[in-house]
């Protein structure tokens, strides 16, 4: 029968049928001998997969299938920077909790996570949690960022977990859909969780002192059902979104904003660097694209290591 993965250890995963049946589930010994040698984990929550119930035991199935996936988000791998580690699979879109304050979330962060989720098509929602604790300075640098990013075509949202403010619009923006969710550690991504699924109680983190940074518990991602239908893929403290598939000729393809210059450079190979005629640098001069956005892409840039694929 079919299931869906709602949890992965790595080596036992926990599934729910289409009926709303809960299993915990290991994989069939096969795949092992098939299993896809670029990736360190064969299935990810949201996979769809096939099971089979064991005989004489109501908890426990195989899997015995993986179903093809519409689309994946991967991070690189800690166990070798060759391999990459598949964080959730068929998600529709992914939230990126960020914060202003308390810590703050870094532009490059940011952008990273949007290159990776625009290199796998999966829209993002930019959440700005503390809302509460924003003074002018903090709410000005908000209606920048939400200038630029919705300029983009993101959509930008602030909110208070801890003051419910805003939580019936992050409610009706993921109903019925699969989303990803996603913040360094701190920024409230937990106490959201808790506001949208009442009754789960994640545990939440004090950020001490000021370098603001909450101790993070959860080591694996999990998939919940949210009340008014859709589902939520809680994701670990993701530190770095690998950028592991990019080739450096294609990343200003993921900044969306580029895209329209692009067959406008001098070079069709052009990294929009130092090259000449190069259609980009020259929208960053006209004031057309984002200074700090083409900051963000050379920097990236420069991470990425052609030799590693
Ligand atoms: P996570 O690490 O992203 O899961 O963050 P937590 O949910 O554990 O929150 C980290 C800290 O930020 C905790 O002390 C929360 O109480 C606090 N926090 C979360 N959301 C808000 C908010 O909207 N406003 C304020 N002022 N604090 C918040
Ligand atoms: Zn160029």
């Amino acid at each position: 029968m079919q299931a869906t993965i709602y949890k992965s250890t790595g080596s036992w995963y926990v599934v729910k049928t289409n009926d709303g049946e809960i299993y915990q589930a290991r994989m069939k010994g096969i795949f092992k001998k098939n299993e896809d040698i670029t990736s360190t984990n064969p299935v990810a929550v949201g996979d769809l997969v096939e099971i089979e119930p064991e005989e004489g035991d109501a908890a426990n199935a195989m899997i015995t299938e993986i179903g093809e996936r519409r689309n994946y988000i991967v991070r690189s791998s800690p166990h070798g920077r060759l391999k990459k580690h598949i964080v959730a699979a068929n998600v529709d879109q992914a939230v990126l909790i960020c914060t202003l304050k308390e810590p703050k979330t870094s532009q490059g962060f940011i952008d990273r996570f949007l290159v990776t989720a625009a290199a796998y098509h999966v829209p993002v929602i930019l959440i700005f949690n503390k809302k509460d604790i924003y003074r002018e300075k903090e709410l000005e640098r908000f209606a920048e960022l939400e200038e630029l990013y919705t300029g983009i075509g993101y959509q930008v949202m602030l909110i208070s977990a801890k003051e419910e403010d805003g939580i019936d619009e992050v409610r009706a923006l993921l109903k019925d859909k699969t989303t990803l969710a996603s913040g360094h550690s701190g920024v409230g991504k937990s106490s959201l969780i808790n506001d949208l699924l009442p009754g789960l109680d994640l545990r939440t983190t004090a950020v001490s002192g000021w370098s603001g940074k909450g101790l993070h518990t959860t080591t694996s991602a999990e998939m919940y059902d949210l009340p008014d239908g859709g589902r939520l893929i809680d994701t670990p403290g993701v530190r770095e979104f690998g950028i592991v598939d990019i080739p450096k000729a294609e990343l200003s393809h993921y900044f969306l904003e580029m895209v329209p210059y692009l067959s406008e450079c001098q070079f069709n190979n052009c990294l929009h660097i130092n090259e000449p005629g190069c259609a980009v640098k020259q929208a960053v001069n006209d004031g057309e694209i984002n200074v700090d956005r083409y900051v963000s892409y050379a920097t990236i840039l420069e991470t990425i290591n052609e030799k590693e694929y």
